[in-house]
């Protein structure tokens, strides 16, 4: 961000402001940004844009509460970021894909095929939507949105990053958990991040020849060989692991 505004012919220390704006206010334009001088924010205004994603359409749960957040990027595809209202308080949920190449069965997002990674700008700006409306108490993320999370690792550990990180939005990471359906590589990759999110794996059946049916990826990384990397992870950041059922009657 300092080269950014330094290379726009502005003050290094407007870098901070406009972080602050952005991460911790939530405030995704220039004009906004009311302690930056009016000829900066409108050079800044002119040379970049802040955010891509549009709503197209909001859908709320009568059961629930629940809010599903259809939003269109930059390039036209659609992706979904939900808010839950938990008894711990409000979760969104994230997407780090557009589709999903895995094809788990009981997943609509694994049969409408893959697009693309979501960029690190893209998955943040999911919690950056919410962020504004000081009623929006945000107590956790997961990224169990749309695609799957460690196939986009390099945009999923920015935006970790980012989300945590005092000059971001400085979100406990303890309170973001990322769901996979168990990629051993990219497990152990994580355990070496010295992160301390919450990792849930999404384990759906009870032996291979289920999960073979139910999760494609398991033809290739069959349980024994995920349960060598989750015990791996937890040696190397003792941390729990949580496991995931998903309940669907074609799994019954
Ligand atoms: S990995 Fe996740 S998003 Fe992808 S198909 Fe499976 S359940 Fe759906």
């Amino acid at each position: 961000m300092q080269k950014f505004v330094e290379d726009a012919g502005i003050e290094k220390f407007r870098a901070k402001q406009i972080m602050d704006w952005i991460y911790k206010k939530g405030v995704l334009s220039f004009a906004e940004m009311t302690n930056i001088p009016k000829q900066a924010r409108e050079k800044l205004a002119g040379s970049v844009a802040i955010g891509g994603l549009g709503l197209v359409k909001k859908l709320d749960s009568k059961l629930d509460g629940t809010e599903k957040y259809l939003l269109r990027t930059f390039d036209g595809f659609l992706i979904e970021t939900v808010k839950i209202h938990g008894s711990k308080g409000l979760t969104i949920c994230l997407s780090s894909q557009i589709g999903c190449p895995l094809k788990c069965r009981f997943c609509a997002t694994g049969g409408m095929g893959f697009k693309r990674d979501l960029e690190a700008s893209e998955i943040l700006e999911q919690v950056l939507l919410f962020k504004k409306d000081p009623k929006n108490d945000i107590s956790s993320l997961v990224l169990m949105g749309m695609g799957e999370p460690l196939l986009n690792y390099y945009n999923v550990m920015k935006a970790v990053k980012l989300l945590n990180s005092k000059d971001g939005m400085n979100f406990g990471i303890r309170r973001i958990t990322l769901s996979t359906c168990g990629l051993p590589n990219e497990i152990r990759k994580l355990a070496k991040e010295e992160l301390d999110l919450n990792l849930s794996v999404s384990l759906n059946a009870p032996n291979d020849s289920v999960r073979n049916e139910l999760m494609p990826i398991n033809r290739k990384f069959p349980i024994k060989e995920l349960m060598k990397a989750i015990d791996y992870y937890i040696q190397n950041t003792r941390r729990r692991v949580t496991f995931g059922v998903c309940f669907d009657k074609r799994s019954e």
